[in-house]
């Protein structure tokens, strides 16, 4: 990225509504998901790709929406880098997701809802991405919230609420069902 590149504040809320459109359009269908994440070229904005989170798809707890973006964005370029990109996503990013954006090198990270607005939908780790960046060498950029009212809105869409509700229950069922090994 130039030295002296400055995204616009209308150029971020662009990125944003493009990928809250693309996770809106998801919602009811199995891949639903109110968090979704894209990798663009910090200068031209030029999309690399998207993704939305997959855990229960994937069975897997680290297919987050960020990390699938990241992973899937490092290969097509490939190469381990994201310098020169930037990373949007929908919601503020976890820890683990925060920790991969860091690594990967990606100029920007720019996030919608916050995860104080997550929390109240599903459990969160609170530690804030701008913590975790002041708490690396990395050089990154974070910042957010951006359109928090439309990706709010990805979470309190009633197909959305009630695939939270669903989870949470199938989550407490499974933990009581497991019998204790001993
Ligand atoms: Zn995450």
């Amino acid at each position: 990225m130039a030295p002296n590149h400055r995204i616009s504040r209308d150029q971020d809320l662009e990125q944003m509504q493009s990928l809250v459109d693309f996770t809106r359009a998801r919602l009811g269908t199995e891949a639903q998901s109110p968090f979704g994440s894209s990798v663009v070229e910090t200068e031209t904005g030029r999309l690399v790709l998207r993704r939305l989170n997959a855990v229960r798809k994937e069975n897997d707890p680290s297919s987050h929406a960020e990390v699938r973006t990241m992973r899937a964005a490092c290969k097509r370029l490939k190469k381990p880098s994201l310098a020169g990109h930037t990373l949007y996503t929908t919601c503020e990013p976890c820890p683990m997701c925060m920790a991969m954006a860091l690594w990967s090198g990606v100029d920007r990270v720019v996030f919608g809802a916050t995860i104080a607005d997550a929390s109240k939908h599903c459990a969160q780790i609170y530690v804030s991405a701008k913590q975790l960046q002041q708490r690396s060498d990395m050089d990154c950029r974070v910042e957010g919230p951006v359109a928090r009212a439309s990706c709010v809105a990805l979470f309190e869409d009633p197909r959305m609420v009630e695939a939270m509700s669903l989870w949470r229950k199938s989550r407490r069922m499974t933990s009581k069902q497991k019998p204790s090994k001993r």
